[in-house]
C-alpha cells in the first residue's frame, strides 16, 4: 500500500465576454463580475470605476445581498480520504466528480497494483502499528478476491477502509464556498477535514480577500492540523 498526502488544487472560473469578431474580447476578475452583476440591480453602472470593485462587494456582502456571489464559481480538486469525502459530499448546493471504487481497479499497473491510503496524523506509536495492520489486511483482501478469486472491483471494494486516498472535484459559486469554509474550518470539523480546507483557504484569500480572509484564524488556523503533510 501507498501513503500518500492529502493536497488541494484550486480553480478559479474567470468571466470572459465574448463580443462580436469586431469587438473582441473582455475578461473580468472576480470581483469586478460581481460588481458588474450586482449594480443591475441598483442600476448603478455608472459608478463602476477602477477600484469600486472591491468597496461594492465588501457592501453587498454586509448587507446580506449574497445571491451576488453566486455569480462567480471555483473548483477545488482535493486528495482526501474516503471518509472525508462523505462529509463533503453533504454540499447540496456543489457538483462533484470523485473517483469511483467501482471502475477503479486497484490491482491494476496503473495503481502499482496495491491501495493508495492517507495516514490520519497525531497518532501514537501502538496506535500507527495497528493501522497499518488493519489496512494491509484490508488490501490483502481486495487483492486475493480480484486476483485469485472472480472478484470485480465494485464487489471486492467493500473490504477497503474509510483512509482509501480518493480525488474529488468540487465546483460550487462562492457563496457555497463561503459556506463550506464557516463549516469546515471550525475547530469542531474534523482534523483531517480542516487540513483540506487549510490548504485551499490561501488561494480562495489570495483570489478574493474582502470574502475570505474572515476564515482565517490565524495562530488558531493549524490547531489540530498536521503541518507536515
Ligand atoms: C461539525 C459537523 C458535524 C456533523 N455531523 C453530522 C452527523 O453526525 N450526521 C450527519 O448526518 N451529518 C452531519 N454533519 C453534516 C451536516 O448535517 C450537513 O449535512 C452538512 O454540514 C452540509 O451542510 P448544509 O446542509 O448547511 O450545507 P449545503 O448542503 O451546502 O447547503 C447550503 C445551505 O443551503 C440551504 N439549503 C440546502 N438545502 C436545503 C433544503 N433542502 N432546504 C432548505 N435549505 C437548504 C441551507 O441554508 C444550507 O445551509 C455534520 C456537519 C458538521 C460541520
Amino acid at each position: 500500500m501507498k501513503i500518500v498526502h492529502p493536497s488541494a488544487e484550486v480553480f478559479f472560473h474567470y468571466p470572459v465576454f465574448v463580443g462580436s469578431d469586431n469587438e473582441g474580447s473582455e475578461s473580468f476578475e472576480l470581483s469586478e463580475f460581481i460588481e458588474k452583476v450586482g449594480r443591475t440591480c441598483y442600476r448603478s453602472e455608472e459608478k463602476i470605476v477602477p477600484g469600486s470593485d472591491k468597496k461594492f462587494v465588501k457592501m453587498i456582502t454586509d448587507r446580506n445581498h449574497g445571491a451576488m456571489l453566486e455569480h462567480v464559481v471555483a473548483s477545488c480538486l482535493f486528495t482526501c480520504d474516503r471518509g472525508v469525502s462523505h462529509e463533503l459530499v453533504r454540499h447540496r448546493l456543489a457538483s462533484f466528480a470523485q473517483e469511483s471504487t467501482r471502475y477503479c481497479n486497484y490491482s491494476k499497473d496503473k495503481f502499482d497494483g496495491e491501495i493508495s491510503v492517507i495516514r490520519p496524523f497525531g497518532m501514537s506509536e501502538f496506535e500507527c502499528r495497528q493501522w497499518e495492520a488493519a489496512v494491509e489486511a484490508c488490501e490483502k483482501a481486495y487483492l486475493a478476491m480480484i486476483n485469485e478469486g472472480k472478484c470485480s472491483p465494485q464487489i471486492a471494494r467493500s473490504v477497503l477502509p474509510t483512509c482509501l486516498a480518493t480525488k474529488i472535484w468540487i465546483t460550487a459559486n462562492i457563496r457555497e464556498w463561503m459556506h463550506i469554509f464557516s463549516l469546515r474550518i471550525s475547530l469542531s470539523a474534523h482534523p483531517q477535514m480542516r487540513e483540506i480546507m487549510c490548504m485551499a483557504l490561501p488561494f480562495f484569500i489570495r483570489e478574493m480577500p474582502e470574502l475570505f480572509r474572515q476564515y482565517d484564524a490565524g495562530d488558531m488556523m493549524h490547531e489540530g492540523v498536521n503541518e507536515t503533510t
